[in-house]
């Protein structure tokens, strides 16, 4: 992989910040966009725009071909069907979408709902809902020391009252990969279902659905080349033909009588108003790019990274990392000794480096890091061991910069 021929295709990249040149290190909250992308969307608005799935001038055909030729890549890239991909906003609206339709059918008094401390909080409030409005019981899988899932705990956590396990792919907080295959063995064993929450996986690796075995798995485009405001809901055809929608309108019906009306098949009976058409354009386009420089490709220079940073910043005195010691796919969070983390972030910014601080939306999981807030540095494919080094140095400069406050 060619990193410098890569950020040649994110023109971002190359500007100055605060007199420095600017090294972004916050890729878990959003990536940067390559040309391919940012062309992809503008060629879109420049010749093929119009409503889908009902003109029957050309610009509406182009247009519905443009949205389905996309959804049929995000069903090649997670290895699904062109009709168990729902084009969503993003994780969050997916998740929203299997907890208010499936969970709020499917689960009752007596019913268990599995999750883990370590939920970011878009696949853990969802839940909280489902079991204050169906009675059910919200239960937690315990985490280890490092914050990892022991499958010992899952086998005991998921019981046959069990109806849903949710759970994160990659934490947003730890970068650790959570073992969904054998989870999803465990949950199916039991007779529950299992929700994956994939934001922090697509971007950074393969993803097969199929081989996990997962019944609904959610990502968001922004996180992996595309722009915000698309991502996508894979579920299991034969469980999403059983859910009802949860948005009624245009696009998602079949007929429309004065009291009763029917839903079109899937995926579209989920897809109610006008889509986000030039959304899945753009994530089509960044499908392609990131496959055609190559997943594995991808999580090869991104662990190479996360162990180089790992190794640098266990140089700097004074810096806690939260995690497990060695895999941490794509990110290190961390604290530098009492200096809050919004001030590191700060300092930081002031050279030039970008990175994240605040609870990362996981509040559950910060009390149980016993902080109110972490540093997090997160990478993808166009970092480079030169920008770590950056974050290194600048981290020094803001512990000198703090002095005795420290
Ligand atoms: N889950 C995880 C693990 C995440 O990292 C994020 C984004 N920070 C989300 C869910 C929510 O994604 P979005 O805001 O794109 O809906």
């Amino acid at each position: 992989m060619n990193t410098a021929l890569i950020r040649e295709q994110f023109p971002i990249l190359h500007q100055e910040i605060n007199g420095h040149p600017l090294v972004y290190l916050d890729n878990a909250a959003t990536s940067q966009k390559p040309l391919a992308v940012i062309e992809a969307i503008k060629h879109y608005y420049e010749f093929d725009n119009s409503n889908v799935h009902r003109g029957v001038h050309t610009l509406g055909s182009r247009a519905t071909d443009a949205y389905e030729g996309a959804r049929e890549k995000v069903a090649r890239f997670l290895n699904a069907k062109r009709r168990e991909i729902i084009f969503t906003r993003g994780t969050t609206t997916a998740l929203n979408l299997v907890a208010s339709s499936y969970g709020r059918a499917n689960c009752k008094e007596g019913d268990e709902i599995v999750i883990t401390q370590m939920e970011h909080h878009s696949n853990l409030i969802p839940w909280q809902q489902v079991a204050k409005a169906t009675g059910a019981t919200l239960k937690y899988i315990p985490l280890q020391e490092d914050g990892s899932v022991d499958l010992a705990d899952v086998e005991k956590t998921v019981t046959e009252n069990t109806k849903i396990v949710a759970i994160a792919h990659v934490s947003n907080v730890l970068g650790v990969v959570n073992p969904v295959k054998e989870i999803a063995a465990i949950a199916h064993r039991k007779g529950a279902v299992i929700v994956v929450d994939g934001a922090q996986s697509t971007p950074h690796m393969k993803v097969d659905v199929q081989d996990i075995d997962a019944d609904f798995y959610a990502f968001s485009g922004h996180k992996m080349c595309a722009p915000t405001g698309i991502g996508a809901l894979y579920g299991k055809k034969a469980l999403l033909e059983n859910m009802e929608p949860i948005e009624f309108g245009g696009e998602m019906i079949d007929d429309v009588g004065l009291y009763e009306s029917t839903w079109k098949e899937l995926p579209w009976k989920f897809e109610g108003g006008t889509p986000i058409i030039a959304g899945a354009v753009g994530l089509g386009a960044a499908i392609d790019f990131l496959e055609s420089i190559g997943l594995d490709a991808i999580a090869q220079h991104e662990s190479r990274l996360s162990n180089y940073a790992l190794k640098r910043l266990r140089e700097v005195d004074g810096l806690k990392i939260y995690g497990p010691a060695e895999r941490h796919v794509g990110l290190v969070t961390f604290n530098l000794d009492d200096v809050h983390p919004h001030d590191v972030a700060t300092v930081l910014d002031s050279k030039g480096v970008a990175i994240r601080a605040g609870h990362h939306c996981c509040q559950p999981l910060m009390r149980w890091l016993k902080a109110s807030a972490t540093a997090r540095a997160s990478f993808y494919l166009y970092n480079t061991e030169e920008d770590i080094d950056a974050l290194v140095s600048a981290l020094i400069q803001t512990k000198e910069y703090f002095g005795d406050a420290t």
